[in-house]
């Protein structure tokens, strides 16, 4: 699985960095960003990370970027 932020619904509260720091980075603009490279197959907190998300911005999909 993919994770994908979408930054106009992130509040930034850092949930998804916690339960997941090796795919989530909380940038200085306050949005956070998924970790280039990092995958959800290996990191199983992203499931988590989707639910526990307050502002829903947090999606999984199964597409990979185009390279
Ligand atoms: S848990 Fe959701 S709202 Fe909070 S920083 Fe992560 S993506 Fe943003």
């Amino acid at each position: 699985m993919i994770p994908k932020v979408d930054p106009g619904l992130c509040i930034g509260c850092g949930n998804c960095e916690l339960l997941c720091p090796r795919v989530f980075t909380v940038h200085n603009d306050g949005i956070s960003y998924v970790i280039k490279d990092s995958d959800c197959e290996e990191e199983g907190c992203c499931e988590e990370a989707a639910e526990e998300c307050p502002a829903g911005a947090i999606k999984l999909t199964d597409e990979r970027p185009s390279q």
